[in-house]
């Protein structure tokens, strides 16, 4: 008998995901685990949180990184199927049931400390730990909000991490497209600055214009001033672009290479990262980090939100629309970054 999962969860690969790494890390019991996901939007088929039982046998199943074992002759085939874990992952999830795995507990700093701010009064909250679990809580007295425990808040965050983890094929596919972006825009940058630098000399023509109008008193000391004043901001900011073109170019591919990289990691990051690790993706991924009362407000920082849409839109299939929307994402992440390092300047 194939052991296939009869237990079909609904549409969630990531989530099973999820379940295999939270595991892994031994810090959740099956019971802990279970409630976690079904927090995270897990659900069984009637729509309720899967038992333990159910949790036990998944974890157990080789089918999700990609053998099925065949229980009468005790053998095992490599599916036809796309595996969803890691033999790492799956053999470190055995480990931890089996018992041979200890975990180090991580020293218990609060891993959301001045990540999240109370949206009514604009304080940031404050962790606190009381009878062995750790909240957040608003400073401010008199506020509505008052506190959240860090169990929601991490669920809140995994969930927007998880959206804007792409599988391998698409961050592949992603990181293709966006290099081509990066190569034609290398190539096309030396051109644009002999453009810019011809612009720059016209203006410094037409300024010695300006001057000779007005020393023949053509115009007035008022338009003078008025017309030289435009001229020479426009030069300023033309040389402050062919700057940004000669200087920008190793800042946008770390730049770029840094996004990239989110989208391939920042979830699993979180599970396997340093708490600094874990702490900067969620900075950079996820903007508006809010507790209002009593409701935990995380939305994906630009262009994450593009990816998470993209993500979600085009799952299931690689059709020729599906690249189209691939294409442009990578344009859109492309130009962000582009635009971040010119509005951060490029001397970083
Ligand atoms: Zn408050």
């Amino acid at each position: 008998m194939l052991e296939r999962p009869r237990f079909l969860i609904l549409n969630a690969p990531p989530l099973i995901r999820a379940a295999f790494e939270l595991y892994a890390t031994g810090k959740y019991s099956q019971v802990e685990l279970a409630a976690k996901l079904y927090h995270m939007g897990l659900r069984a088929k009637n729509g309720k949180a899967i038992q333990k039982n159910f949790l036990g046998r998944m974890l157990r199943n080789s089918f999700y990184m990609g053998l099925i074992h065949i229980e009468k002759t005790d053998q095992s085939y490599l599916g036809a199927h796309k595996p969803l874990i890691s033999k790492q992952l799956f053999d470190r999830v055995q480990a931890v049931i089996d018992g041979n795995f200890t975990v180090e507990r991580a020293k218990h700093d609060f891993p959301f400390r001045q990540l999240f701010s109370c949206k009514l009064c604009g304080k940031s909250l404050i962790p606190e730990k009381q009878k062995g679990h750790v909240y957040y809580r608003c400073q401010t007295k008199s506020c509505p909000t008052k506190c959240i425990r860090q169990e929601p808040v991490e669920s809140g965050v995994l969930a927007k991490l998880i959206e804007v983890q792409l599988d391998p094929e698409q961050h592949e596919y992603l990181a293709k497209k966006i290099e081509e972006f990066r190569k034609s825009y290398d190539a096309n940058r030396s051109k644009e600055v002999d453009l810019l630098e011809i612009r720059v000399a016209q203006i410094k023509d037409r300024l010695n214009l300006l001057t000779d109008a007005y020393l023949d008193s053509t115009i007035d000391k008022e338009m003078f001033e008025h017309r030289k004043t435009a001229l020479l901001m426009e030069r300023r900011d033309i040389e402050d672009r062919i700057q940004d073109l000669k200087d920008g170019s190793p800042i946008l591919t770390r730049k770029l290479d840094r996004l990239l990289e989110f989208t391939k990691s920042a979830y699993f990051q979180y599970f396997h990262g340093s708490l600094e690790e874990r702490r900067e993706a969620i900075l950079d991924v996820c903007s508006n980090r809010t507790l209002r009362e009593k409701t935990l407000e995380i939305t994906l920082a630009v262009p994450f939100d593009q990816v998470a849409i993209c993500q979600k839109s085009t799952s299931g299939g690689a059709s020729r629309a599906n690249t189209r929307t691939w294409d442009k994402l990578a344009e859109f992440i492309f130009n962000f970054a582009r635009k971040a390092i010119r509005e951060q300047g490029v001397k970083s």
